[in-house]
């Protein structure tokens, strides 16, 4: 970065802010005090059902951290964790969870998305016929729970990293109410798992590089029973990958804090193929996630 470019990213990051605040409180007349705007009331409060406050505040942490070193992360193609929270990691997860209050703050952000798309992402295709759904990497726990809401006759499980299944136990379910899913701890990459009819791997794809995305999927193709599918949940780019802005910002995001990419939908339906789930059909429900099913096929990289 060139020098006195961290301070003009400081500064264009004050007038940003100060452009945001004119949207987020509006003066009442007269009394010269001011009140929330429509947007903050909704968005930003906490107790709104669809703020998205945690996930600004890890924007505001851990991800404008990184972005401070945009230009280390394009001439090196990696993570900038090192410089900016002062953690060498090669799985950016070590990073992420550094500790405990920034593991719950990464859960929240995570699952404030799905106050706003969850049953949208999840009704782009009529998943009722899957028996046992299983969302694989999927944290606090939030998408399954809206799963297990809007497909009453399956059974549905979150699978992910220990630390974060205990996390979402002790933080993310209501005391005393029964929970709608079931919690298993362990690796996607090296612990056994669950069984299930339908895979659901939403934004976890794009944390990784080719050769782990097929390595997982190759994965879930042996755990995934006959007749099963596969469910991604990713913002797509569009053919030639120009565009869309967010799903390019987001990509760049993915360099700077994990270790891949978003990519198009024929990538997708590539990895999803030579890892045993052909015909990747690719649905886009309004807003920024689009969602992809792929049906089991009878073996890894056999087109059928
Ligand atoms: N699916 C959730 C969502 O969309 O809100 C979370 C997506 S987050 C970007 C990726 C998830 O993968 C995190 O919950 C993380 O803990 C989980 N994860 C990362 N590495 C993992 C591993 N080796 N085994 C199990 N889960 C892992």
């Amino acid at each position: 970065m060139a020098p006195g470019r961290e301070g003009e990213l400081d500064r264009d990051f004050r007038v940003l802010m100060s452009l945001a605040h004119g949207f987020m409180v509006s003066q009442v007349p007269r009394r010269g005090s001011y009140t929330n705007s429509a947007l903050s009331s909704t968005f930003l409060v906490s107790g709104s059902p669809q703020s998205q406050r945690c996930m600004l505040l890890y924007l505001a942490g851990t991800t404008y951290g990184c972005w401070a070193h945009l230009a280390a992360g394009v001439r090196e193609g990696r993570n900038q964790y090192s410089r900016a929270v002062g953690i060498s990691a090669e799985d950016p997860f070590s990073a992420i969870y550094r500790s405990e209050p920034e593991r719950l703050l990464f859960m929240r952000g995570l699952q404030e998305t799905w106050s706003l798309c969850g049953g949208r992402v999840l009704t782009a295709f009529d998943l009722s016929r899957f028996r046992v759904i299983c969302d694989l990497g999927g944290g606090s726990g939030a998408l399954a729970q809206e799963a297990a809401r809007l497909y009453p006759g399956s059974s549905v499980c979150v699978f992910d990293l220990p630390d974060v299944i205990a996390a979402a136990r002790t933080h993310f379910l209501s005391p005393g109410a029964r929970p709608s899913v079931r919690f298993v701890a362990g690796d996607f990459f090296r612990s056994r798992l669950p069984r299930a009819d339908l895979f659901i791997l939403a934004r976890v794809l794009h944390d990784w590089a080719d050769g782990a995305c097929v390595e997982l999927l190759g994965r879930l193709h042996r755990a995934c029973r006959p007749g099963g599918a596969l469910l991604l949940v990713e913002a797509v780019l569009a053919k030639g990958g120009a565009g869309p802005l967010r799903s390019l910002l987001l990509s760049l995001n993915m360099m700077l804090q994990a270790e891949g990419w978003e990519r198009q939908a024929s990538d997708y339906r590539n990895l999803a193929t030579r890892a045993g789930f052909p015909r990747l059909q690719l649905r886009r429900p309004g807003g920024p996630y689009h969602a992809m099913l792929a049906r089991r096929g009878p073996r890894p990289g056999i087109i059928t």
